[in-house]
């Protein structure tokens, strides 16, 4: 049986009309330019894209374009084609299910564990004055929107605070990779409330609001110790490597480029850490803390504290619903809490009572203006 076929010689763009035949063990092709007979494993055939013509190359560089249907199933038959495993697999459904579950799996264990694990890797290799650069044009964009505003702390708190912080840093070789930009920065942010934070530059930023709400400078020096830990363990670097990623991977899929400058911004205004990484500092946080002989149990209730505050204002919501505060960026504050008052303590170390149980009488008292 001969079968129609559009002929193109792979000289020149043009089409022309040819007849396939399989005869005695042989292809036979009918072109323009006579007949000439090909051994048929020497036919190369493309694999079926929908319903598109299949391609048949021949030795001498020549292709045949046959549209599908009967004729061509013949013709492969007589050809003794065989499709390949994946078109053979691509048919089956079960196949293609195992497909789709590992292209998932791959995809899920590539965000859960390959990225974090890349972000790791790299962060250090990041020069530290770029990732300063960038915290400064952060803060600097803060301070024109109004967000951060000039601190209001006493000259000699600010000092305080400063000289103690500074101990802290002198104590983690690790943050010598900062150098000088590795700073404490007081502002106002009374549109952020209570809250400190790390940029991925080395900056710590301390918001009067948080100092204010503290119960004692020994509690804003162990949140300052926590935000050390994030800052010592390249957290801010490695969320920014981490989403900058994925961002590049979201427009390298729908196309669009323009979101990768705003989404650095985002990260480093927003950072909101994994609960690996507050533990990380948490545990960073308490043995800076105990080298200095000063209790972790600080942490402990300057988180207390925030959360206590957090659910006067919200009523006993739900406590994964933390929003507006320094609680807003650090999950898991419960569990944090509890893990911090389990580690063990050295004798010597001075004496942390837990916070009073205020909170449920003013919650009362709430109440009670509120009827
Ligand atoms: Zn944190």
């Amino acid at each position: 049986m001969s079968l129609e076929t559009f002929y193109f010689d792979g000289q020149t763009s043009q089409r022309h009309t040819a007849c396939l035949e399989v005869r005695q063990g042989k292809l036979f092709f009918r072109g323009p330019e006579g007949e000439c007979e090909y051994a048929l494993d020497a036919v190369q055939i493309s694999e079926p894209q929908g319903a598109a013509p299949r391609t048949l190359r021949l030795p001498d560089g020549g292709t045949c374009e046959v549209a599908q249907g009967e004729a061509l199933t013949a013709l492969l038959g007589e050809l003794g084609h065989r499709e390949s495993l994946t078109v053979r697999m691509q048919k089956r459904w079960g196949w293609s299910l195992l497909a789709l579950v590992l292209v998932a799996f791959t995809m899920f264990s590539g965000y859960h564990w390959g990225l974090p694990r890349f972000a790791e890797a790299t962060a250090p290799m990041l020069p530290a004055d770029s990732l300063a650069s960038l915290s400064k044009a952060a803060l600097r964009q803060m301070e024109k929107k109004g967000d951060l505003l000039p601190s209001q702390l006493s000259y000699g708190r600010k000092q305080k605070l400063s000289s103690e912080f500074m101990q802290m840093v002198s104590l983690d070789p690790e943050l010598a990779y900062y150098g000088t930009n590795l700073s404490l920065l007081f502002y106002r942010a009374p549109s952020i409330g209570p809250n400190a934070f790390a940029f991925p530059g080395g900056q710590i930023v301390l918001l009067d609001e948080l100092v204010d709400f503290a119960g004692s400078d020994e509690e804003v020096l162990a949140v300052l110790a926590h935000e050390l830990g994030h800052a010592s363990r390249r957290h801010g670097a490695r969320q920014l490597i981490q989403t900058s990623i994925l961002s590049a991977f979201a427009a390298a899929y729908f196309g669009d480029v323009s979101q990768i400058a705003a989404i650095v911004t985002t990260v480093v205004l927003n950072a909101s850490y994994s609960r690996n990484m507050e533990r990380e500092a948490d545990d960073y946080a308490a043995r800076i803390l105990i080298r200095q002989n000063k209790s972790p149990l600080h942490l402990a209730n300057a988180l207390e504290r925030l959360e206590r505050s957090f659910r006067k204002r919200n009523g006993q919501k739900d406590e994964e619903d933390e929003s507006g505060s320094w609680l807003d960026s650090h999950p898991g504050t419960r569990e944090r809490i509890a893990y911090l008052r389990s580690i063990p303590l050295p004798a010597t170390l001075e004496k942390v009572p837990p916070l009073e149980e205020e909170a449920e009488e003013d919650e009362e008292e709430d109440y009670g203006e509120a009827e």
